[in-house]
């Protein structure tokens, strides 16, 4: 007997026919003699239906109020998930974020788990109960609703997976694996049978939507052994683990891409010591994340330009502060554009590998692609290109990297 967390994301709990397909899942699990807690999200379309609504009536709006609107996705799947596992004979009930409780930090819209008290599921375990918890949400130190993040049912299925010492935790989802890039992007792409926590954190972080971020994070600090697999084929998905269980290691294993990218460019700044602090400072003050950022040469050694990325949801409030920090920060013009988009190749060979970065650069000049900002760490780099060049840039690269499938 084993214990285990089955999580289904928005395609795959899309409407009543396939909730029952998902259920048929758990089913098969329960019959096996195993202890099952599933973690639900909102039926596909519906979290963006309610961002939506709350957009529409609030432009700046109040980060509990949208967690209160926006939570609601998940508890209606989750109500329909236990009333089908009862119709099939299976005791079932379901969880929101605060009956378990999952507590999480006070910081709306993006929380983190803090803490899960796993017991009560466990107790209803040993009576033969499936537990069905709402995915995406928690509940804040003051009480309120809290949600985790865009794609946040990933991370509570692997933290759910951690607080009841699951044996496994499989995320069901609408393709059957992670594949060497977004397969809908790029025709192309293969099934990664393994992929080692580190270079998995990096390709979520770098747009890889398929697992949030900080799922991969949870289930690389407390060993949650993690799956990636399809909730409509029965096919072998994709393992996540520690980077010693990889035998056969790419120098590339994958590529990502990111539209919420925006670029600034403040034109002739002073070229002198305290500038870039007086540019950040009030983006930092504002919460606004700064992640690529490139400061050409100055002809005359006294003005340059500075360009840097924000996230896109971030940009006319990064305009609207830097525009209010005009005097204290001197440039001579500001540009924006929110046309762009962030490609970045992915994989831990490149520690002990050359000539990566030259392969990429060669690629995209080939295409004739320009390439506008550049940032590397050890095991990846970025470029920003326009955001028309997207699919080809990807595809491209992946032929140029020899990930294309056989
Ligand atoms: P769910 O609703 O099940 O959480 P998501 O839409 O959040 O599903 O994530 C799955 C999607 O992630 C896939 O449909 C695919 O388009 C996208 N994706 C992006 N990069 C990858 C990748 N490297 N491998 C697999 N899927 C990817
Ligand atoms: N429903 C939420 C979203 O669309 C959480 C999730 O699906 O993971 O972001
Ligand atoms: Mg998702």
């Amino acid at each position: 007997m084993a214990r285990i967390v089955m999580k289904f994301g928005g395609t795959s709990v899309a409407d009543i026919g396939r909730i029952e397909n998902a259920a048929r899942r758990v089913q098969r699990e329960v019959e096996a003699g195993h202890e099952v807690a599933v973690v639900v999200s909102a039926m596909a379309g519906v979290t963006n239906q309610l961002v939506g609504y709350v957009q529409e009536t609030s432009k700046i709006y109040d980060a509990r109020e949208y967690d209160a609107i926006v939570a609601s996705g998940e508890q209606v799947t989750a109500g329909l998930m236990a009333l089908r596992l009862q119709e099939m004979g299976i005791s079932a009930r379901s969880w929101l974020g605060w009956q378990i409780p999952i507590r999480t930090n006070e910081v709306h819209g993006k929380a983190r788990i803090e803490d899960i008290d796993g017991s009560e599921i466990v107790r209803r375990f040993g009576e033969g109960q499936v537990a069905v918890v709402a995915g995406f949400q928690g509940v804040s130190p003051n009480n309120r609703i809290a949600t985790l993040g865009r794609g946040g049912s990933d991370t509570s299925a692997v933290a759910v997976a951690a607080a009841l010492k699951a044996d496994r935790c499989d995320i069901y989802t609408d393709v059957d694996g992670v594949y060497t890039t977004d397969p809908r992007i790029v025709p192309k792409a293969r099934k990664i049978e393994k992929i080692s926590h580190e270079e998995m954190l990096e390709m979520a972080s770098l747009g890889a939507k398929v697992l949030q971020t900080r799922s991969v994070e949870i289930a690389m600090n407390h060993g949650v052994r993690l799956q990636v697999l399809s909730s409509f084929e029965d096919k072998p998905g994709t393992l996540v683990v520690d980077e010693e269980e990889i035998v056969e290691q790419q120098v590339v294993s994958g590529i990502a891409y990111s539209r919420d990218e925006a670029k600034i460019t403040l034109v002739k700044v002073a070229d002198k010591p305290g500038v870039a602090a007086n540019i950040f400072g009030p983006l930092t003050d504002a919460s606004i994340n700064v992640d690529m950022i490139v400061q050409s040469v100055s002809p005359d050694g006294e003005r340059t330009d500075m360009t840097f990325t924000v996230a896109r949801t971030d940009l006319d409030r990064a305009v609207q502060v830097l525009k209010s920090n005009h005097d204290k920060i001197g440039y001579e013009s500001l540009l924006s554009d929110g046309d762009v988009v962030k490609i970045s190749v992915i994989g831990v060979g490149m520690r002990s590998h050359a000539g990566v970065a030259q392969t990429m650069f060669r690629t995209l000049a080939e295409k004739g692609i320009n390439i506008q900002v550049i940032s590397t760490s050890e095991i990846k780099i970025s470029t920003l290109v326009a955001e028309e060049y997207a699919e080809l840039a990807m595809r491209a690269l992946h032929t140029a990297y020899g990930l294309d499938a056989a």
